[in-house]
């Protein structure tokens, strides 16, 4: 991977580290559902984490509250010390630029180019110049492998190429942060290698924050410094990724492991 389109924050020993991200006594209910009691979790700078456990266990909602695409009911969220839950709409929106999310139906703008959906947030969010995002955007399409889609629409790239554009496009914005959530569900089969390969890469090459929601336990027990279990919107066991998958402690983490390992 040419290491002069990584994104930033770039791997060096500067770098800093400590807490980025900060869920303390977050609640989240849809009508009568309660679907996040009272969570606590953090992370560190830097690091990977993975949220696993059964489907409806509140890990796609943790993510979408970090995106403010949720707003908790109760409970408090910083990110890099800032806060954004509570905080003015002006406060989240600067928080806000520093996290990236790819989602699992890649969500591109249909009616843009590829260079343009990865251009359109620098120039318009962070006010970038067009000449410096276009740049930009045209490295990370190579470092993604698709320099030579700049002017194709969405419809015209097989599901993996939408997904290395959707990841080229988040990293554009040079996030702190990079959400990712289950970005390889929707692919046909033969594409999920290549999309979990390129990820892998830019794990090990930056220094970007990453936190994972993901049913691909190879890929979580690779990139993860951290693997969090939830059940009912708890946290019920965490750990290193040798712990956890090889000797867990709790019966619904073995459970559930037995079940998609
Ligand atoms: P997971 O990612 O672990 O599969 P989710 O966070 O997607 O779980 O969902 C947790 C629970 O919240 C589920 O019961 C789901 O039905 C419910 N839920 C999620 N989003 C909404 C919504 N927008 N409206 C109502 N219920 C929702």
């Amino acid at each position: 991977m040419p290491t002069d389109t990584l994104p930033n924050p770039e791997k060096s020993p500067e770098r800093s580290s400590g807490e980025l991200i900060r869920l303390e006594q977050v609640t989240k209910r849809f009508g009568d559902n309660t679907v996040l009691d009272h969570l606590d979790f953090s992370v560190d700078a830097g690091k990977h984490v993975t949220l696993i456990g059964p489907s409806g266990s509140g890990k796609t909602t943790i993510l979408r509250l970090l995106m403010t695409l949720l707003k908790p009911d109760e409970g408090t969220i910083t990110v890099d010390g800032q806060k954004l839950f509570p905080a003015t709409e002006k406060e989240r929106r600067e928080v806000r630029k520093q996290i990236g999310m790819v989602f699992q139906q890649f969500n591109l703008f249909p009616n843009m180019s590829v260079l343009r959906n990865i251009t359109e947030a620098p120039v318009t969010v962070l006010g970038m110049p067009k000449d410096e995002a276009v740049e930009r955007a045209k490295g990370l399409l190579d470092m993604v492998g698709l320099a030579d889609k700049c002017d194709a629409r969405p419809a015209q790239l097989s599901g993996g190429q939408q997904q290395r554009v959707a990841i080229a496009r988040a990293l554009a914005m040079r996030p702190k942060v990079l959400l990712l959530d289950e970005v390889t569900s929707a692919l046909d089969p033969e594409l999920v290698a290549g999309v979990l390969d390129l990820l892998r890469d830019i794990a090990r090459s930056t220094d970007i924050t990453m936190l994972c929601v993901t049913h691909e336990m190879n890929f979580a027990r690779d990139i993860s410094d951290q693997v969090l279990m939830f059940d009912s919107g708890r946290v019920i066991e965490a750990g290193a990724p040798e712990k956890i998958f090889s000797e867990p402690e709790h019966d619904r983490t073995r459970e559930f492991l037995s079940a998609v390992l």
